[in-house]
């Protein structure tokens, strides 16, 4: 899945200066290839790479000092730094109109997802509670207008169509007049498709956009295209001003290049993303998750926020806190697995586990079997032992036991241990650099 690549390949960047006092102009040369190399294979294009890799070696042969770091997380600090900057720093969110409906042109390649990507903003607004119609003005794609027309009526928000013999300026005008009338509080227009960028289609778009003056024309382009996608952002962003992109397809198997290229190359945010096929799979974007997810820290924030709706909201704000700090033992293990498999679709939130990003797809019904035997073997554990992980790990014969009441072999016993350790350990990092960000998720 995306970034699997990139961050099995920046753990060995990381690995190169962990024995090391400290940072230092010729210890940083081996992981600053690596970085490079890394980001390349993502595909991320090489001005962008250059200008990055730049500021990370300034950065981390800086003055700061950072107290209560290791130089190799001083640099996964660094890098995770300058990841959330170029991925744009913080979330954009859609503009605001002074007053009347928010408007927002969708444009786009066919095949994009830009019809989908229509319809799933129409529903994620309408779930903050807004009055939405959806504009169907992509006469040139013949089914194109029935797609939009069906899925409107799955979602149950109202769909404005003129046919295909309208001009689309003409069509998005006249939605928009009908969007005023009935005190809508956004218009979504969907605008003509094209197959590749061209004059004609791209004047047509100008015209739309001076007649309805959009608050926001947002470009959607296809994760798979990697650095196409950011190109073409940047292509659209000099020729029609837009005010930003909707990558679509973070679901599939991409690199990660065009998320991590788009900011840099265009000037122009991602605003949201698109991760499946199905009218619920648009999430805005925040460039620190995306960070902290390609760092292999997990993604613990989006993680609680599904979790919410499975479990008590209480429970998980404490399970969060408790990830957060030092404190986590077998017993919130347990509990988070729980939740975890009480959320379904296993392998999606696995990667959201800090060190869990790096399981594939066909690594998850192993994970399955395995999560199976920890909890057999910690169920086999005293109280003592769940709460105080260390005991374990001093005492072969505390291991022998847990390892007889379970059924598995001292072995599995041990790589439990070893597993929750290192999780323990990428936990406290993670929060010893978010606190010195500022606390930069909003864990409140
Ligand atoms: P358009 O020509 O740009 O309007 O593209 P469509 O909206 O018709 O989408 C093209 C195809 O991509 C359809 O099969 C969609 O179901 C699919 N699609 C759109 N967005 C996503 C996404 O985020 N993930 C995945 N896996 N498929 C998507």
């Amino acid at each position: 899945a995306m970034f699997d690549g990139l961050s099995r390949s920046l753990e060995k960047a990381w690995d190169t200066v962990r024995k090391d006092g400290k940072l230092s102009a010729d210890n940083i040369k081996e992981p600053m290839r690596e970085i490079r190399r890394a980001l390349l294979e993502a595909d991320v294009s090489l001005p962008v790479v250059r200008r990055f890799v730049k500021k990370v070696e300034e950065a981390a042969l800086g003055e700061r000092v950072v107290k209560g770091l290791s130089p190799d997380q001083k640099l996964v600090k660094v890098v995770y730094e300058e990841l959330k900057s170029l991925m744009g720093g913080q979330q954009a969110e859609l503009v605001q109109p002074k007053y009347g409906p928010s408007v927002i042109l969708m444009a786009g390649l066919q095949g994009t997802g830009k019809t989908t990507a229509a319809g799933k903003l129409a529903l994620y607004l309408k779930k903050q509670g807004l009055k939405v119609l959806l504009v169907a003005t992509d006469v040139y794609r013949p089914a194109a207008i029935d797609q939009l027309v069906t899925l409107g009526r799955k979602i149950d928000v109202p769909v404005f169509e003129l046919g295909t013999q309208v001009a689309p300026p003409e069509i998005a005008r006249q939605g928009l007049e009908l969007a005023k009338r009935d005190e809508f509080d956004a218009v979504i227009v969907d605008t003509a498709g094209r197959l590749q960028i061209d004059e004609r289609l791209m004047g047509e778009l100008r015209e739309t956009k001076d007649m309805v003056k959009p608050t926001d024309t947002l470009l959607v382009v296809d994760a798979m295209t990697g650095q196409e996608a950011a190109a073409l952002v940047k292509a659209f962003a000099d020729a029609v001003d837009i005010t930003g992109a909707v990558l679509t397809k973070m679901d599939g198997d991409s690199r990660g290049g065009a998320a991590l290229s788009i900011k840099e190359v265009s000037g122009r945010p991602i605003k949201f993303v698109g991760t499946g096929e199905k009218m619920e799979a648009l999430e805005p974007f925040y460039p620190e998750r995306m960070a902290s997810r390609i760092l292999g820290m997990g993604d613990v924030v989006s993680l609680v926020e599904k979790a919410e709706d499975a479990i008590q909201a209480d429970e998980a704000a404490e399970l969060t806190k408790k990830m957060m700090t030092a404190k986590f033992d077998f017993n919130d293990f347990l509990k988070q697995y729980k939740m975890v498999t009480g959320m379904g679709n296993l392998s999606s939130l696995v990667k959201m586990l800090p060190g869990m990003n790096k399981v594939n797809e066909k690594q998850v019904n192993e994970v399955e079997r395995k999560y199976a035997q920890y909890e057999s073997m910690i169920q086999s554990m005293n109280k003592k032992e769940r709460e105080a992980p260390e005991l374990l790990a001093k005492s072969p014969s505390r291991r022998r036991r847990v390892a007889m009441g379970s059924g598995r072999t001292e072995e599995e016993v041990q790589e439990l241990i070893a597993m929750f350790t290192s999780m323990r350990m990428q936990m406290q990092t993670m929060s010893r650099m978010m606190a010195l960000s500022g606390g930069g998720q909003g864990m409140a």
